[in-house]
């Protein structure tokens, strides 16, 4: 059986201690093993504000994107062996382990292009150079400059490739040394990584602990940025314990919504894109991503007919072992996990009606008898948008939604998103510009991004759930506050902004 080093301080560290199985959710059979600790994390600390710094700190915004670029070349090179590990470890179909790593690579390939066109320079400029003298000589500019510390990733167990490879791109680029610590359930995608990366990037730039993080943050320090992807009860942790001053990103539980104006016909692009979205959400990754549509909510004369669909739709997925081609929805990633979704869907189930899927148990396509972390998709029906808290209150990490009926308002529809305290995305579909601005304005402070389906661009829609490198991913209130990608905005966590005065020929040259 294979055991999982971390990469630490310039070498392969095997940790010591009772190691921990990482199965295959699918047959419960082990693949690996993880030590719980036994590494000198300080050493590598130091090894990523010496070394590593220092390499970063030589490279202009150019040079730091090639290594991006490079790291994304890698992932392409090692696709269908990294696909194979998402399968087993991961309980990913193969399109959910292409939607993981192909984004992974996409990431890494706008950063590397992003680092090209910032050019041989160190300081990133903020906006426009202001007088700030009595003539336009005496000049102000504001910059961004690297920190000088180390980038600590912390990632959730759904997404080991572009949960990895977003956060690095981002703060290779922007220049500080990286040490990622992917979810130990599904680490082996994210170890055969830092086996890949070790080769092409610079000593020190990119640590990798595998395993549990022990006493990782204790070694932090004011200087130093933490991004953290996981469940909020852990959020709440690391917000306690690193009060001390390092910069804190947090991306956390999120209650998507998905709205259908009263415009919409189903039979229309429009009302096809939303139907489609919905399934998507539900079934891609068996519902296991940060953004997948939690909540729907349907004018109440359409809610027949969309219910229908979607049971129409759901009942085509066939659940298993998603090493099948047949098999379109595979197991939750954990023992954890699943107990986790039963609970959420009893908790449903208490206070809502079954559109389909019951309470998730089903019959698993080439499971071992009585094995693996199945459950089936969920669809619920809460007959009072805004009074049934549980469908705003508590995110079933899993294949599962709740419909509500509501009379079309968009004020209301806004409501309803708010309801959610914060969220990463919602998504409206309607061809009813006003509608459309109403809406916007009022849900726009309680999601980091807006989703605006409608029939003109629904032919080239990604749909809400896929976070694209350009804009920013994070999300307001119970989502965390924080916020990355976003293009040039997604290096800012990892630089310091500084407002240089002086003469404004000088000023120009420092930032090209
Ligand atoms: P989790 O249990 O909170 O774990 C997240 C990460 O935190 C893992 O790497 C975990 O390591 C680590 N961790 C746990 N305790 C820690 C501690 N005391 N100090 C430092 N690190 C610690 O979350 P998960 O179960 O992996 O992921 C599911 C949750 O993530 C869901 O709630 C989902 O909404 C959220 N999520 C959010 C986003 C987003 O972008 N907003 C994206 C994906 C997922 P171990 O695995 O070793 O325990």
């Amino acid at each position: 059986m294979q055991h999982l080093a971390s990469y630490l301080a310039g070498s392969w560290s095997n940790g010591a201690g009772q190691p921990t199985p990482l199965v295959n959710p699918a047959t419960e059979a082990v693949l690996a093993d993880v030590a719980p600790g036994g590494h000198d994390l300080a050493r590598a600390f130091a090894f990523a504000r010496e070394t590593g710094a220092a390499e970063l700190a030589k490279r202009t915004f150019a040079e730091r994107g090639e290594l991006c670029g490079a790291l994304a070349k890698a992932i392409h090179g090692a696709r269908e062996e990294l696909i194979a590990l998402a399968i087993a470890n991961g309980g990913n179909t193969r399109s959910d382990a292409k939607f993981d790593l192909d984004g992974a690579a996409v990431t890494l390939s706008h950063y590397a292009e992003l680092g090209q066109r910032l050019g041989a320079h160190h300081l990133l400029g903020d906006g426009e150079p202001l007088q700030v003298g009595r003539t336009a000589r005496m000049a102000g500019q504001h910059v961004w400059a690297s920190r000088r510390g180390v980038a600590i990733h912390i990632n959730a167990f759904n997404f080991p490739a572009w949960g990895t490879c977003e956060k690095l791109a981002c703060a290779l680029v922007a220049g500080m040394p990286v040490i990622s610590k992917p979810a130990t359930a599904t680490a082996l995608v994210a170890h055969r990584l830092a086996q890949l990366f070790e080769p092409l990037l610079p000593p020190g730039v990119l640590q990798m602990l595998i395993g549990p993080a022990g006493a990782l943050l204790d070694h932090v320090t004011p200087s130093d940025v933490v991004a953290f992807t996981g469940g909020s009860a852990t959020a709440a942790v690391l917000r306690t314990k690193l009060a001390g001053g390092a910069r804190v990103n947090i991306e956390a539980d999120s209650l998507n919504a998905a709205v259908l104006a009263p415009d919409v016909d189903l039979s229309s692009e429009a009302g096809n894109l939303f139907l489609a979205d919905v399934v998507r959400d539900m079934t891609q990754k068996t519902g296991q991503k940060c953004t997948a549509i939690r909540r729907v909510l349907v004018p109440e004369a359409r809610l027949a007919d969309v219910c229908d669909a979607l049971k129409d739709r759901l009942a085509g997925f066939a659940v298993g072992d998603p090493s099948r081609e047949d098999v379109r929805i595979g197991p939750v990633a954990t023992a954890a996990q699943l107990t986790d979704v039963r609970a959420g869907i009893a908790r449903l189930a208490a206070a809502t009606d079954s559109i389909h899927g019951g309470d998730g148990n089903v019959e698993a396509l080439g499971a071992p008898n009585g094995k693996g972390y199945f459950v089936g998709p969920v669809l619920r029906l809460a007959k009072d948008a805004m009074g049934t808290s549980v469908m705003h209150d508590h995110e079933v990490f899993g294949p599962v939604a709740t419909i509500a009926p509501y009379s079309g308002e968009a004020a209301f529809a806004a409501a309803f998103v708010a309801r959610g305290q914060g969220c990463l995305v919602s998504s409206a579909y309607s061809d009813d510009r006003d509608w459309v601005a109403s809406f916007v304005g009022a849900a726009a402070p309680w999601a980091g991004r807006l989703y605006l389906g409608s029939s003109k661009m629904a032919s080239q829609s990604p749909g809400p759930g896929t976070v694209l490198p350009s804009l920013v991913h994070g999300g307001p209130g119970r989502a965390g506050g924080g916020e990355e990608l976003g293009g040039a905005r997604g290096m800012q966590l990892y630089m310091q902004r500084c407002a240089l005065e002086g003469d404004a020929s000088v000023l120009k040259t420092l930032i090209g």
